[in-house]
C-alpha cells in the first residue's frame, strides 16, 4: 500500500485595477488583478506550496524566491510543474487536490470547469481528482472589500516509483 502524504498551502495577493486576474492558469475577466512579482496566480501558488508541504520539501519562498528575476511576470504553471517534479524526485506523485478561492468578485462559477481542468493537467491528474471551490468573504476584511484575492489548498501525494 503506497504511503500517503498531505500538504496545506495558502496564498494572498493585493488587487489593483487594470491588471489581469489569473486563477489556476485561467484568465478571468475582471476589473482588477493581483500585484505580484509573478503573474500572481494565488491558486497555483497555494497548490505548489501544498505539494512541497506534502513532500516535506519546505516552501515556495525557499525554492523560488520572489527576488529571482527568473520568476518576474512568470506564468505560475511553470512554478507548480517544478514543485511537482521535486515531489516526484522525492518519491511522490499527486493523488488529489482541493482548493478554496477567496474572492469577492467576479463570480467564478462560469470559470471553475476550466480552472479545474487546467489544475488537473498541471498535477498529472484527471479532473475528477481535483476540486475548486469559490466563496466570498461577505464584505468583511480586505478580501471582502475587493482589495485582495486568496487561495487555500490541500494536496494529497502518494508514493511513486522513481525508477
Ligand atoms: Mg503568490
Amino acid at each position: 500500500m503506497p504511503a500517503v502524504r498531505v500538504g496545506i498551502g495558502f496564498d494572498i495577493h493585493r488587487l489593483e485595477p487594470g491588471r489581469p486576474l489569473v486563477l489556476a492558469g485561467v484568465e478571468v475577466p475582471a476589473d482588477r488583478g493581483p500585484v505580484a512579482h509573478s503573474d500572481g496566480d494565488v491558486v497555483l501558488h497555494a497548490v505548489a506550496d501544498a505539494v512541497l508541504g506534502a513532500a516535506a520539501l519546505g516552501d515556495l519562498g525557499e525554492h523560488f524566491p520572489d527576488t529571482d528575476p527568473v520568476w518576474k511576470g512568470a506564468a505560475s504553471a511553470g512554478l507548480l510543474s517544478r514543485a511537482v517534479d521535486m515531489a516526484r524526485a522525492a518519491g511522490y506523485r499527486p493523488a488529489g487536490a482541493d482548493v478554496n478561492v477567496l474572492l469577492e468578485r467576479p463570480k467564478l462559477a462560469p470559470h471553475k470547469p476550466a480552472m479545474r481542468a487546467r489544475l488537473a493537467e498541471l498535477l498529472g491528474l484527471e479532473a475528477a481528482q481535483v476540486n475548486i471551490k469559490a466563496r466570498t468573504m461577505e464584505g468583511l476584511d480586505a478580501i471582502g472589500a475587493g482589495d485582495a484575492v486568496a487561495a487555500q489548498a490541500v494536496v494529497v501525494l502518494e508514493g511513486a516509483s522513481t525508477a
